[in-house]
């Protein structure tokens, strides 16, 4: 299929279905300057990845947690939307789309302008911290300066430590998002999951639920995913022209 052919049969789909369910990865913001992961020059190739039980035995593992924390962040906390953002938020202003699941941890699905309730983070928020006792919401700016003075990791008046509120590898998943995520994923009949390679569970078990509920399943992502043999449609293209073709936004 050529590419005006692809964009037409999203477009066809899109029509003849009744509830869309949208999935969304790190590729999705690799247009707004946050790098993904797994794509070369991403953030592996940087750092190794602090387990949450270092993070919780180990204070130079925090420390360290929180040093990259500020690097990243001063690198990315510029982030606007981008095109493939603005395209879901008009898909799901028109009314079709029952939630966006994203694994994305940087906010910027909700500065797209879709409602806070449309949207199920599996992985958290990296845009504010909390402490893991008593959950404490902080936000980033005064820690950062704290520490940056101190280079002590911070911890709460309960004495618990406080964390980037997001899900670090070896951390429960939030249990109300992940039971969101299931139901969702069994009662839409399109299923697109855009900007992921898909191999990071429990996040990338939600395509198939759908797929083996009947839904149908599009992919889009610039390299082939572990899923695409599930998949009534793959596209291997750049996700902001694509869905701007598909939406006619901007
Ligand atoms: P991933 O890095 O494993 O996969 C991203 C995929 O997107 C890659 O296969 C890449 O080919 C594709 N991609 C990148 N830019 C693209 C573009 N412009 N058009 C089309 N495809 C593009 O990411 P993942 O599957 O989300 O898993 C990584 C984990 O890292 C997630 O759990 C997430 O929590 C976290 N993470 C989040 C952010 C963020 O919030 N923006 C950034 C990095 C990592």
């Amino acid at each position: 299929m050529n590419q005006e052919t692809v964009i037409d049969e999203v477009r066809r789909m899109l029509e003849q279905s009744r509830r869309v369910v949208i999935f969304t990865g790190a590729g999705v913001s690799t247009e707004s300057g946050i790098p993904d992961f797994r794509s070369p020059g991403g953030i592996w190739t940087k750092y190794q990845p602090i387990d949450f039980r270092e993070f919780i035995s180990s204070e130079e593992s925090r420390r360290e947690t929180w040093r990259r924390k500020i690097a990243v962040d001063e690198a990315v906390s510029q982030a606007q939307p981008n095109r493939g953002h603005r395209a879901i938020s008009h898909l799901v202003a028109q009314g079709k789309v029952s939630s966006v699941i994203t694994q994305n941890i940087d906010g910027l699905h909700q500065r797209s302008g879709i409602p806070e309730e449309k949207i199920i983070e599996l992985h958290g928020n990296g845009t504010y911290a909390a402490c893991l006792e008593c959950a404490q919401r902080y936000e980033l700016g005064d820690l950062f300066a704290a520490f940056k003075a101190h280079e002590e990791p911070p911890v709460c008046e309960c004495g618990g430590f406080i964390k980037s509120a997001t899900i670090s590898f070896g951390q429960p998943m939030p249990v109300e998002a992940m039971r969101r995520a299931q139901a969702e994923s069994l009662s839409c009949d399109l299923f697109i999951a855009i900007g992921s390679s898909l191999v990071v569970y429990p996040a990338a078990s939600f395509p198939a639920v759908a797929k083996q509920n009947g839904s149908r399943l599009v992919i889009l992502n610039r390299e082939p995913t572990d899923l695409d043999y599930l998949a009534d449609l793959v596209l291997n293209l750049e996700i902001g022209p694509t869905l701007g073709n598909v939406t006619g936004v901007e």
